[in-house]
């Protein structure tokens, strides 16, 4: 694992100050600007929905276009109210309903460049919806700024994004192998967080993957272990960010409460106190998580 965050990560740091974030339903309160709700999350299928002022966007497509439908009409929307779907990049747990489901909306689909030729080549009946967008050029998109970042992932040019209503900010980074100075940038600016934590590195060395998977999962661009993600959550709570949501468990090679466990003591090693300086829970595989707002 690089150690690009030690520079960041120093202990006794003091907390910035920001509003706290909330769970809609549970503390029966509505202050926040930018809400997200993950609507499955792992190996077998992922999609978030990301809204601003009764807007939403998704991110990724990776389950039944049926159960995207079931998870927005839980946040009170239909896939008509969609402004925009935000693709990540091509593999199939993150556009697996992406099909389906745009003959259910007309929301534009935005992608990088490489990420764009390749959907078009996998998808070539949505190839005229493509929207490509360069990393790091931003665009509008459900009354949200959005941007683009680069990842390290074995894909054709895979990106993570920032959505911000000009206040509040919510960041995806998941699919990468290694924290990149432009992954730790963008987790820098999140008031909330949504962080990889794909597997337990050991897990995966003694497990029973074969050698060129395992090196696939560690590698440079494959996925981030809970240590990893756990340094990322530390970024970005030191600066700030009042949620984070561990996101994409390997079912095979991880726990909730292994991904958890490890996030929480390195954010109280840090000088956090979990719950009271930030938030964190680990978004279900099969069902929507909690509906956040920051
Ligand atoms: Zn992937
Ligand atoms: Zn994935």
């Amino acid at each position: 694992m690089r150690r690009y965050l030690e520079q960041f990560c120093e202990s006794g740091r003091e907390w910035a100050a920001r509003p706290p974030a909330f769970v809609i339903g549970r503390e029966g309160v509505w202050k926040g600007m930018v809400e997200l709700c993950t609507l499955a999350s792992g190996s077998s299928g992922n999609c978030l929905a990301v809204g601003a002022a009764g807007r939403w966007v998704l991110v990724d497509a990776g389950i039944s276009a049926r159960r995207i439908c079931a998870g927005l009409s839980e946040l009170g929307a239909g896939p008509e109210d969609l402004a925009g779907i935000l693709i990540t990049h091509e593999h199939t747990d993150h556009i697996a309903g992406l099909a389906v489901l745009c003959r259910r909306t007309a929301a534009p689909l935005y992608a990088s460049p490489g990420a764009a030729a390749a959907l078009a080549e996998k998808l070539p009946q949505l190839a005229g919806r493509i929207v490509p967008v360069a990393p790091g050029a931003p665009f509008e998109a459900g009354g949200l700024e959005v941007e683009s970042f680069p990842t390290s992932h074995d894909s054709a040019q895979s990106v993570g994004y920032a959505l911000t209503d000009g206040l509040r900010r919510a960041v995806i980074a998941t699919d990468l192998g290694y924290i990149t100075p432009a992954v730790g940038a963008a987790a820098a600016g999140a008031d909330l967080l949504v962080a990889e934590c794909n597997h337990e590195e050991d897990w995966v060395r003694t497990g029973p993957y074969p050698p060129f998977l395992k090196s696939r999962i560690l590698g440079d661009r494959g996925h981030l272990s809970n240590a990893a993600g756990a340094e990322l959550a530390c970024l970005a709570a030191q600066r700030g960010a009042r949620a984070v949501v561990l996101a994409h468990l390997s079912r095979e090679n991880n726990t909730p409460q292994r991904a958890w466990d490890t996030v929480c003591a390195a954010l109280t090693a840090a000088g956090a106190e979990v719950g009271r300086d930030v938030a964190l829970e680990v978004a279900p595989a099969d069902r929507p998580g909690s509906r956040w707002v920051v």
